[in-house]
Parts: C-alpha cells; sequence; structure tokens
C-alpha cells in the first residue's frame, strides 16, 4: 500500500448505526459466539451481487449462516488434480469441519454473470477469468432449453442452480453425508425486483408465502446445538 486511503464514508457510518442499533441486540450473542467456534446449522452459496445478500434475504443472525459468494452462485465439478480453489476450501470446511445440515444454492433473477454468458457479452472475453468461470454453466444450459424468449435467462439462471445442486453430489463427502441423511441440499430462486423467494422441489420451484411453513421438521435456520 503505497498511501493511506480514506475508509469510505458510507461504510463508516453504517458501523455507526451498527453499534447502536443492531449491536446492543446481538451484544449477548457475539460475546457467547466468541467464546466457542461457530456452528451454523446451513450453508449458503451465492452470488456477489450486491443486491443478493443471503443475510439480509434470510434475516439471519451472527453465527448461523456459513457463506461463500461467487459470480453466478456456481459450484464447479469436484475434481481430485490438487486445483486450489475457494469453493472447495469453504464446501470442506462447512461439511467436514462444521457439519452443515443443510447447503442452499441461492441463485437470483437478472443475474449478470448469466446474462453476460447467454449473450455473450462484456465482462466476458476468453483472456478473462470471467469468461473461463461462466463457461461452468454450458451443462446447465443445455438443459435450459433453447434461447430466446422472455423466460430463457429465468430457465437458465434456475438450471444453473440445478447443475450446481449435481455438482455439489460430485465432492464424495457431500454425497456420503448426502445419503446418511446428515445433510440436505436445496435450490432457492430470488427475484431481486420483487423480492420473492422460490424453492426448488421436484416439480419446479414453488414460492414461498408469509405464512409459517416448517416443512423439513427442523428449525434449519439457526445454530446447531454445540
Ligand atoms: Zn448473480
Amino acid at each position: 500500500m503505497t498511501k493511506v486511503s480514506k475508509f469510505p464514508f458510507r461504510l463508516a457510518q453504517g458501523y455507526r448505526d451498527f453499534l447502536v442499533g443492531r449491536m446492543p441486540t446481538e451484544r449477548e450473542r457475539y460475546r457467547e459466539l466468541a467464546t466457542r467456534r461457530q456452528s451454523p446449522n446451513v450453508m449458503v452459496i451465492g452470488c456477489c451481487d450486491s443486491r443478493v445478500s443471503p443475510e439480509v434475504i434470510f434475516d439471519a443472525h451472527p453465527g448461523e449462516l456459513f457463506v461463500v459468494r461467487n459470480i453466478a452462485n456456481l459450484v464447479p465439478p469436484f475434481t481430485s488434480d490438487g486445483t486450489c480453489h475457494g469453493v472447495f476450501a469453504a464446501l470442506e470446511f462447512a461439511v467436514q469441519v462444521l457439519g452443515v445440515h443443510h447447503i442452499v444454492v441461492l441463485g437470483h433473477a437478472r443475474c449478470g454473470g448469466i446474462r453476460a454468458y447467454a449473450e455473450h457479452g462484456p465482462p466476458l472475453s476468453p483472456a478473462d477469468s470471467i469468461h473461463k468461470w461462466m463457461s461452468l454453466i454450458a451443462p446447465a444450459a443445455e438443459l435450459a432449453g433453447a434461447p430466446g424468449g422472455e423466460d430463457y435467462l429465468t430457465r437458465l439462471e434456475q438450471a444453473s442452480i440445478g447443475m450446481s445442486l449435481e455438482n455439489l453430489l460430485s465432492f464424495p463427502y457431500v454425497a456420503a453425508a448426502a445419503e446418511q441423511g446428515a445433510l440436505q441440499l436445496h435450490g432457492a430462486y430470488f427475484d431481486v425486483a420483487t423480492g420473492q423467494l422460490s424453492v426448488r422441489d421436484l416439480d419446479g420451484y414453488r414460492e414461498i408465502g408469509t405464512q409459517p411453513e416448517n416443512e423439513c421438521g427442523c428449525d434449519a435456520l439457526g445454530e446447531r446445538p454445540s
């Protein structure tokens, strides 16, 4: 670093708001979390998109979500060739160390990465990392149906979630935990314009309404008993 940078005012102001707003209500939780290791029950694999924050969407408290974010919320397929990858490391830690019970691949509408892939447009150029990264969704593009039509991007975004769920099962420790019933995989899709969240099931995507539901019979969001 060659010179002192001025910390963004918006962030400093936001932190001050946090100190007088949320921090007092979370103080005990932070204090208690500091005395032991984290034990989140849920891992979320989300997009870097600034509009799609898992902690905001799920109204999560500190210690509840283990989150990894990347362009277009992708999970590459497992390889054993020694590739060093942030998603792989986070996944290993979540499943093998933390023992999360749920992994949610959280996709969203109007995803810039998906759109760039579909339209072969900026910021994709063959020399860039983002081009190589987005080429991972080629198998999803085959499942999304013919390009074109108003719903094509939605189909591609949702097919990409399905592809990442399939790729999760290519990791031996994920497949083993899922087979034993210790781990459940979920797909979810957030509509940025409306705030509507839909979850993936056998028939497609089902909107979550405002009425409480507890379909898996457990308190999925929250911490595991330590
Ligand atoms: Zn996105």
